[in-house]
């Protein structure tokens, strides 16, 4: 039998079309990406997304800084993988709203507690030509499904350097929550590349385990939001570099990098920068790949929708939500709205078949 909804992705857009579509009785099943992959990991798409590589989430409603404690540890499945530490093991922690992984294990948990079923595998093909259509996993095997829900998101950019690829994993890092902590960061400068809002939040972590954080800027000016960048600037431990730009990333094989060529865009003025690492947050590239040009894409190669104020794609049956779809606003919150959307979608669809 074929399922009546698949949705693909891991984050707040997949796992609210979950929620809908299981209170909806439409037994959605869930694929959620495999955890054990190499690139995944590389690429920041792990199960539960780019929200479980943040810290705090101050803007996600209804997450006002509290004791959370007590909610989370009975919310939550000690048994789960993603149980946060500091509940499991009576950590200090401080009264705080919601940190992105919390955030995430409780949108999976709500969907789990509403009948979803959960597959840790990557989906690596499709057939949308067919009806129903034909979902291919990692390990080979294939399911029908008679709607599909692309919740799939974005993954980080790098810099795209050849000396950059040598030191990924050796002090190239594009997510300063998964790596900031490790040995060869401790009390040693770093850099970050960006100015958005991800480059301040990097930044500011990584100011707990650096000497000193270089930010830099490839304008003279933030793309960041105006609280994100005036605690960045007022950071005592953050240097801001305006108008500068990486030419190339320098280290040895065993140490990993070491420091960077870098060059004033403005000036000319080229500089050595000793570092111990470099972090990027130049955004985002959709991970749209698995589709193989089978759903139309917009012309910075999101998926696009077709209707105005809904998920529809350019196939019928096939919904995107999320950041997948949006290089605009690309909040947690709104990814969230839409997935809640694509669930309605899918929803009405397979009614209007009578598939249902
Ligand atoms: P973003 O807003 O698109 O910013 C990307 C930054 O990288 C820009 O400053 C851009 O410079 C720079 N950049 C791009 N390519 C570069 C290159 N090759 N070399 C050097 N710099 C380069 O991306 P984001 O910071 O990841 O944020 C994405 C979205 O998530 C935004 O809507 C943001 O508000 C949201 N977000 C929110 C929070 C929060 O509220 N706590 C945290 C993280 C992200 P230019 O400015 O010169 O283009």
């Amino acid at each position: 039998m074929p399922e009546n909804v698949v949705i693909v992705g891991s984050g707040p857009a997949a796992w609210t079309a979950a929620i809908y579509a299981a209170r909806a009785q439409i037994k959605p099943l869930v694929f959620q990406g495999n955890p054990y992959d190499d690139k995944n990991r590389q690429n920041g798409t792990l199960p539960l997304g780019q929200l479980a590589l943040t810290t705090e989430v101050e803007n996600f409603p209804s997450w006002p800084a509290g004791d959370t404690r007590e909610y989370l540890r009975t919310a939550l499945k000690p048994d789960d993988v993603d149980f946060p530490m500091w509940v499991a093991d009576n950590k200090p922690q401080p009264t705080h709203g919601i940190n992105g992984p919390e955030l995430m294990a409780l949108m999976r948990q709500q969907a789990v507690n509403f009948g979803t079923r959960i597959e840790s595998k990557d989906v690596v093909k499709v057939d949308l030509k067919k009806k129903p259509f034909a979902i291919t996993t990692h390990d080979g095997e294939t399911v029908e499904a008679h709607t599909l829900i692309v919740a799939t998101g974005a993954r980080a950019n790098y810099l795209g350097l050849p000396s950059e690829d040598r030191f990924k994993n050796r002090g190239v890092s594009a997510c300063a929550v998964c790596d900031g902590f490790l040995p060869r960061f401790r009390n040693k400068p770093i850099a970050v590349i960006g100015a958005g809002d991800s480059a301040c939040e990097e930044a500011m972590y990584l100011t707990k385990f650096g000497s000193k954080v270089h930010m830099l800027v490839r304008r003279d000016v933030f793309r960041a939001s105006k609280i994100m960048a005036e605690r960045t600037v007022a950071h005592p431990k953050i240097d801001i570099r305006w108008n500068t730009v990486v030419e190339e990333v320098l280290g040895e094989d065993k140490a990993g990098v070491t420091g960077l060529k870098i060059k004033n865009n403005k000036t000319g003025a080229k500089e050595q920068l000793d570092v111990s690492g470099m972090f990027c947050a130049i955004g985002h590239t959709p991970n749209v790949s698995f589709l193989d040009g089978q759903v139309e894409l917009t012309e910075s190669g999101y998926l696009k929708w077709t209707t105005v104020a809904r998920t529809y794609t350019s196939v019928e049956g096939v919904f995107a939500a999320g950041d997948v779809a949006d290089d605009y606003y690309r909040q947690a919150i709104s990814a969230a709205g839409t997935g809640c959307m694509a669930a309605l979608d899918a929803e009405r669809y397979l009614g209007h078949h009578g598939l249902i």
